[in-house]
């Protein structure tokens, strides 16, 4: 068993092959043509496309933990087309056409990463089988229907976007009030890991070498430096995300906010008869509260959800991934949608931080005069998108002409938090106000105007 296993239901789940050997930690001063500071998929993915584009790069990555430590590794496996910004901010910062455009990249990502690991081995269970958001009252139906109405305004169809009858949405997926629902085909389920860890085993293959066990302590133009040697390099690439406000200078550039998820037994063919998802689609319904779920395709629900208190000062420590309140509620979640599930042993109670933009805006850089680059900003939506990252700046940094580079996210400024308290005030309301937001509309069959208007706000 690997030291790290209990980080997961991902982590505990991958044979001793699939973690392969483990990496060395830098061992001196080293030159190279691209540093990459981060293993998750956001470095992952920009050290592939870097080499696809040029394979005589120099590239090494420089990892604190091992590959797949952050949120790469333990997410719900969503391989989505969602961006946490909306079309409307994205077309007032540029236009409805560059908004569509955008949205449009992102559903040709998920195939696009069903590609990659098709032709590079990488197994890592994934099922192309879209996603569906059950509407489980006439409130939810309705938001549903105006979504969906939304995405067809800019131009979309039922090809990728439609509503569902109630017959249909149960067919696909027996939970409980299902009163209609939402799909698109633009999302697949993954074990998050097995690509994480398939990933890096790929771009060393390439020629990239990682370095695990190595905490970058300062980035600067055409230098990293760690605790065990320095490494120079015409480019250096942030990809830290939830963990960039430990780096100097950084520490209002992204909010960590903590996402929990529970994994229960695998569960037997007769649940499955009336639970549905025979093509994995990930699912969720149209409360506020975010919730995400997956049949794994070992038939378990991985099933998260937010609602985590944010730490003072940013701050992450592996005791708040493990939080009873939320693991409890996103259980209690879980068997009000599926009853059926009755006692069914949780087998697995975990979390992570995702890297949360004052605007809540993703976002890719490169600055050629500094060599300077970095992507992030995905809020829980970063399992497709680092892979448009990963693309975006590997053509950014080559100079490759491509349409990715004027995508409208490329070069937007997120404003900085506010320093604490009111940072930790704000995103603390964030976390519950959704909540409450639900239990009004339950016993009130109303929205909470005020309350969505206030949510609304506090992200602008
Ligand atoms: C519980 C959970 C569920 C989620 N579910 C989904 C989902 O279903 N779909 C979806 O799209 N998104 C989801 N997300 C978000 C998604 O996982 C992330 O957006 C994505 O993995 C970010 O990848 P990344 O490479 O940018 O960051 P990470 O995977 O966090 O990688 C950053 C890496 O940088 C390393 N690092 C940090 N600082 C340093 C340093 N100073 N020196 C060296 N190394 C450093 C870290 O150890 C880490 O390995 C979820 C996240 C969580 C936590």
């Amino acid at each position: 068993m690997h030291e790290l296993s209990n980080l997961s239901l991902w982590h505990s789940t991958m044979s001793a092959d699939e973690w392969g050997p483990g990496r060395t930690a830098l061992g001196a001063d080293l030159q190279v043509d691209v540093a990459i500071v981060g293993a998750g998929y956001t470095g992952l993915w920009t050290a592939y496309y870097l080499l696809q584009r040029d394979p005589s790069l120099r590239i090494a990555i420089l990892e604190a933990q091992v590959v797949g430590f952050g949120a790469s590794g333990r997410n719900g496996g969503w391989c989505s087309a969602l961006l946490p910004m909306s079309l409307d901010a994205m077309a007032a910062e540029s236009s409805r056409s560059q908004a569509a455009r955008l949205q449009t990249v992102m559903h040709e990502t998920v195939a696009e990463v069903g590609r990659v690991v098709a032709a590079e081995g990488i197994e890592c269970d994934f099922a192309h089988g879209g996603y569906l958001s059950l509407a489980r009252s006439q409130v939810q139906l309705q938001r549903e229907r105006d979504h969906v109405a939304h995405l067809h305004s800019y131009g979309f169809t039922d090809d990728d976007y439609r509503m569902l009858s109630a017959d249909e949405t149960i067919e696909r997926c027996g939970a409980t009030k299902v009163v209609g629902g939402a799909f698109t085909p633009h999302c697949a389920a993954i074990h998050p890991a097995r690509l994480a860890r398939g990933l890096a085993r790929t771009v060393e293959r390439m020629g990239a070498t990682i370095y695990e066990h190595t905490p970058v302590v300062e980035l600067s133009p055409r230098s990293v430096r760690t605790h065990l040697g320095t490494v120079t390099a015409d480019v250096v690439v942030r990809a830290t995300e939830a963990f960039t406000p430990a780096l100097p200078g950084l520490r209002r550039a992204i909010a960590p906010v903590f996402s929990l998820m529970i994994a229960t037994e695998p569960l037997p063919e007769s649940f499955w008869q009336q639970a549905g998802l025979r093509d994995r689609s990930t699912f969720n319904d149209g409360r506020h509260m975010i919730v995400y779920g997956q049949r794994t395709a070992d038939d378990r629900f991985a099933f998260g959800g937010r609602g985590a208190w944010y730490h003072w000062g940013s701050r992450i420590k592996p005791e708040y991934d493990r939080d009873e309140r939320v693991h409890g509620l996103i259980h209690r979640t879980l068997r009000e949608m599926f009853p059926a599930i009755g006692d069914a042993e949780i087998t697995h109670r975990w979390g992570g931080a995702v890297g949360a933009p004052r605007d809540w805006w993703c976002s890719a850089h490169f600055d050629r005069s500094t060599g300077m680059a970095s992507a992030g900003g995905y809020v829980g939506d970063g399992v497709g998108t680092t892979n448009l990252s990963g693309r975006t700046l590997a053509d950014l940094i080559t100079d490759t002409p491509s349409e990715l580079v004027s995508l409208p996210w490329v070069g937007h400024r997120s404003p900085k938090w506010e320093p604490e308290p009111l940072r930790f005030v704000g995103i603390n309301t964030m976390a519950y106000l959704p909540i409450g937001a639900d239990r009004h509309e339950e016993h009130t069959g109303s929205p909470s105007k005020w309350r969505e208007a206030i949510m609304n706000r506090l992200i602008r």
